[in-house]
């Protein structure tokens, strides 16, 4: 994918990073307006092993900023982090591995450029809101795992 956004619209982050920010949960739902309101799904299991959900992990981490706001053409969206439910805690099991761990890299990957752009230029998001389902429409989740050089994806719920 040779897509780039501009600088300007990425407020300091990284693309990559910027890119996870409004994309479908899994396991995981937001009940409230705050990024602290995460509850995992009532049926859902641990992303990477299926064990039993113990905690949310914010992709990316609420260190990165507990918002991201899009400014494009079409209009200004506020979004939060996606959220991962996952067994263990910040610093134990499968949810360490996203953290001090460090083992696994979720990567958000658009089917194509037009798809892409259709995201950075407002487009999409005038169709569907932030966490939609729909998106994997248009791109899916991609996890890196960093220990076996391997990856597996996920694109719809
Ligand atoms: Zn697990
Ligand atoms: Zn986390």
């Amino acid at each position: 994918m040779s897509f780039t956004s501009s600088t300007q619209q990425l407020c300091g982050l990284s693309l990559d990073v910027a890119e996870l920010y409004g994309k479908p949960h899994i396991g995981a739902h937001y009940e409230g307006k705050s990024v602290k309101s995460h509850k995992k799904d009532d049926d859902s299991t641990c992303l990477i092993c299926s064990k039993t959900v113990q905690s949310v992990h914010h992709v990316p981490p609420l260190s990165k900023g507990h918002e991201f706001t899009l400014k494009t053409p079409n209009g200004v969206f506020e979004l939060r982090p996606s959220l991962f439910a996952l067994c263990g805690s910040g610093t134990t099991g499968c949810h360490n591995d996203f953290h001090g761990g460090a083992r696994f890299v979720p990567e958000w990957v658009w089917y194509t450029d037009a798809d892409a752009e259709a995201w950075w230029n407002g487009e999409i998001l005038q169709r569907f809101k932030p966490h939609s389902t729909m998106l994997y429409a248009f791109g899916f989740w991609r996890i890196h795992d960093r220990k076996t050089g391997k990856y597996f994806e996920v694109n719809r719920v």
